[in-house]
């Protein structure tokens, strides 16, 4: 495993030997047009995959690498691209102790001691836009969360209703939308203060995740309502979860340690239908939801 430390000792793993030579791969000098153009395109972007793109190419033309990969758990990215080949060399990223993700490259010739260090200075490059790209991505996705409940928040859900649309459209599949709303919350926070509702608020949130699954997307409407993407999934299999998630609250008592509280839910609930946009759908599930309120609370109703 290779470690590049910035402003530390560099320590690589390649697994070839390198006291061979580069079988007379041309190795531009430092400074040369690769390295300024490189370091050029690298600040023009704060995509990270277009960051790599653009190293990647930087490293197969001065060394004739053909398969490329990066993984990052941190930030749970995993590319590669091209064919595996016999010869690997690895780099761990780290600028002080924050992990930037590994690299690995391979191709059919062995890496000499100087294909090396010619990866490396091209790798000092792309230490800090690569940094940057993923504080950015970062930056994005807490920007998309909810801090109270780490659900995703109301911007989250127009950008992803707006694309499940596209693709139940494309794929003519099914598209169900959960709209739900904590019946008299109010209530809740008057009787027991605003902090055992935040905490009430937080158990339900971790109730209806049991009941959902992975690719059902749950997002905080706004206050105490919540909204539910069910991909591929028509009206019967949505009121069935709905009902489901509607009971499963209903039994739930959050206990703290000087109350009890137990909370309900109503849930309005419709599925997609041609040309719908991502509004339209919200609006007759949120309707569904008034009427449900309306007629007696603690119920689920389909959209007209
Ligand atoms: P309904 O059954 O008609 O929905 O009644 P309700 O009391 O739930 O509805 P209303 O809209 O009158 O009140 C919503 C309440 O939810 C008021 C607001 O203080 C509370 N609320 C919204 N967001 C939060 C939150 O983040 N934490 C807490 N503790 N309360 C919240
Ligand atoms: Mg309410
Ligand atoms: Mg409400």
């Amino acid at each position: 495993m290779a470690i590049l430390l910035h402003s530390e000792p560099t320590l690589r793993d390649a697994q070839n030997d390198s006291s061979q030579d580069s079988h007379g791969l041309q190795r531009p000098a430092p400074g040369t047009g690769i390295e300024w153009e490189l370091n050029r395109k690298l600040q023009t972007s704060l995509d990270i995959n277009q960051i790599l793109n653009f190293f990647f190419e930087a490293v197969h033309t001065e060394l004739a690498c053909t398969h490329f990969s990066y993984d990052c758990p941190e930030s749970g990215l995993e590319l590669s691209q091209g064919k595996a080949k016999r010869h690997t060399c690895n780099y761990q990223l780290k600028l002080a102790n924050e992990s930037l993700g590994r690299l690995r490259f391979t191709r059919s010739r062995r890496f000499s001691e100087q294909d090396l260090q010619r990866v490396e200075e091209l790798l000092c490059l792309l230490v800090y836009p690569l940094r940057n790209a993923l504080m950015y991505k970062a930056a994005l996705q807490q920007a998309m969360r909810d801090t109270l409940t780490g659900t995703l928040n109301r911007a989250a859900f127009d950008t992803m209703l707006a694309k499940e649309i596209e693709i139940a459209e494309r794929h003519n599949n099914p598209l169900s939308l959960l709209v739900l709303d904590i019946d008299h919350f109010k209530n809740i926070n008057d009787s027991f203060g605003h902090a055992m509702g935040d905490n009430a608020l937080r158990a339900m949130v971790d109730r209806v995740n049991e009941k959902i699954r992975s690719s059902d997307i749950m997002f905080r409407y706004g206050g105490e309502e919540f909204t539910i993407i069910l991909s591929n999934t028509g009206t019967d299999g949505a009121l069935l979860l709905a009902e489901r998630i509607r009971e499963a609250i209903e039994e739930m008592l959050y206990i703290n340690d000087d109350a009890s509280i137990r909370i309900t839910v109503s849930i309005g609930v419709s599925t997609l239908v041609t040309a719908e946009s991502g509004s339209e759908l919200f609006e007759r599930a949120d309707k569904a939801l008034y009427e449900a309120k309306r007629t007696g609370r603690n119920q689920v109703l389909l959209a007209k």
